[in-house]
């Protein structure tokens, strides 16, 4: 019923060249992919050259942030998220973690950017997760409950329908040391409760869930067999077009 979703997150690495090349590698990779939503993020730069040599292809593109603001205006260094769209992308990350914790974004402004996303049609792929501290505090819950509130205030029914949610330990990003199964099943599941006591049981039963966090070919097939897990953000795994794939193709 939820239609899993890999998306990988290249953060600031590749020129537009190496994109491209990335790009088209993976293009035949994950043509025949029909069980799952294929995505890749990459750099700014990339994005509108990517998008267009993937027109056609079942690839979808995402902005890896946007601006708080919708209204064009004087905000340097900004990208608005209909510029995203203008370039072709469908779905914008918003909330990673190493923009929460290198660039001090605040749940505030997650939900900011998240209302001008929607505005500008784009599906949202809100990030949340507990530093190692939070969680050794035992405070993993409350902290991803806090983030998910605060990102997803004044939303509507409609707009939940936009929104998918990535679980992303900060212990687990780029570190090698990916979450068990088991551990996350249960935020997985944590975070479907907690959209059905603050939206609805049907919004959150539609919701779909990604694990990110040091997530590859020899640990996917276990993360995907969880009952709340339904797809994966992907980082370093994402930047090698075979790579991918093979966590795109989790199911053979
Ligand atoms: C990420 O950037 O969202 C991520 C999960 O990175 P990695 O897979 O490298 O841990």
């Amino acid at each position: 019923m939820r239609k899993p979703i890999i998306a990988g997150n290249w953060k600031m690495y590749k020129l537009v060249a190496e994109s491209v090349a990335t790009a088209l590698a993976l293009r035949p990779l994950v043509a025949n992919a029909n069980h799952c939503e294929v995505i890749i993020a990459p750099p700014f730069t990339s994005l509108k050259t990517v998008a267009d040599r993937l027109e056609g292809s079942n690839i979808k593109v995402a902005g890896q942030n946007c601006s708080t603001e919708l209204k064009h205006g004087a905000h340097t260094g900004e990208i608005a998220a209909d510029m995203l769209r203008d370039v072709g992308c469908t779905h914008v990350i918003i909330g990673h973690s190493e923009r929460r914790h290198l660039y001090a974004e605040t749940d505030s402004m997650v939900n900011h950017k998240t209302q001008a996303a929607l505005a500008a049609g784009l599906t949202v792929i809100l990030c949340v997760g507990e530093t190692l501290a939070q969680r050794e505090a035992g405070h993993a819950e409350p902290v991803v409950r806090g983030q998910l509130e605060g990102g997803l205030r004044g939303l509507t029914s409609n707009d939940l329908a936009r929104i998918i949610v990535a679980y992303e330990p900060v212990w687990a990003i780029g570190t090698g040391h990916t979450a068990t199964p088991e551990q996350a099943q249960e935020m997985h599941a944590f975070i479907r409760r907690v959209f059905a006591e603050r939206h609805n049981e049907d919004a959150a039963e539609v919701l779909r869930i990604l694990y990110g966090g040091s997530v590859k070919p020899d640990n996917v097939v276990g993360l995907m067999e969880q009952t709340d897990l339904d797809g994966a953000l992907v980082g370093g795994a994402s930047l090698d077009a075979e790579t991918f794939a093979q966590i795109v193709h989790f199911n053979l």
